[in-house]
């Protein structure tokens, strides 16, 4: 085979293994993506049980406060009523009263009801809490372990950057542009293998002349049809 062309086909296989590289680490890391994710779904949920939680407790401090508003009140009222003169002023103090302890009855329902809410908001952010600890060791445990299954990666990246560094040294920059050229717009299939007299890019049949001199391996021949370079495998290259 042609040197020129030996040295494309080589290319053209170190890049296919280079664009192999990224999808390998976006997989290795999307596992670390779903655990982090996860982990910030449960931290949601916890601060909606603390938001709750806060709520009800200032709900019910005011409640509370009210509640000793109107036990000064009933005091004052009890001061009045021993000073009253006529029965009509004893009947309206009467009412007020009334109407203070009917309010007292209904701030302490709602304490008794909003505590209540506090204790089982707060079993259930507890729960969460432990589930949110777990998540969190499960995210620092897949940080860890995909860290080196990364580090191994790149560094086998290296390495195949590191031969096609030294054979692009070897080759003709003409050459290259050349392969360039194509492989912009046929990415990894700018070199391509004929088989049963089809190209390997395309899928179509090549004419007779030209499947003949991609036998003999002189020149670099493009297919006719989509301008890919083609090559005849040889059996050491098929294994
Ligand atoms: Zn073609």
């Amino acid at each position: 085979m042609n040197i020129y062309l030996n040295q494309l086909v080589q290319l053209s296989k170190i890049d296919q293994e280079i664009d192999e590289f990224g999808p390998r680490i976006e997989k290795t890391e999307r596992v670390l993506k779903l655990a982090v994710e996860e982990q910030n779904a449960i931290e949601e949920k916890l601060n909606g049980f603390d938001a709750q939680i806060k709520e009800a407790k200032l709900k019910k401090s005011q409640h509370e406060l009210h509640l000793a508003e109107l036990s000064e009140k009933i005091k004052e009222i009890g001061k009045k009523t021993s000073l009253v003169k006529s029965e009509k002023e004893q009947k309206s103090l009467q009412l007020e009263e009334e109407i203070c302890k009917e309010q007292c009855d209904f701030s302490n329902e709602e304490i008794n009801r909003l505590e209540n809410l506090i204790e089982s908001k707060q079993a259930l952010y507890d729960e969460t809490l432990k589930e949110f600890e777990k998540a969190k060791a499960k995210v620092e445990a897949t940080r860890e372990s995909i860290s080196s299954e990364v580090e191994a990666i790149e560094k086998e990246r290296a390495e195949v950057y590191q031969k096609k560094q030294a054979l692009v040294e070897q080759m003709s920059q003409k050459i290259l542009t050349f392969y360039e050229k194509i492989r912009k717009w046929a990415k990894n299939t700018a070199v391509v293998p004929v088989k049963k007299q089809a190209c390997y890019g395309c899928y179509m049949r090549i004419n007779d002349k030209t499947y003949a001199a991609v036998i003999k391996g002189e020149d670099i021949i493009t297919c006719p049809h989509c301008g890919r370079i083609l090559y005849k495998e040889t059996q050491e290259q098929e294994a």
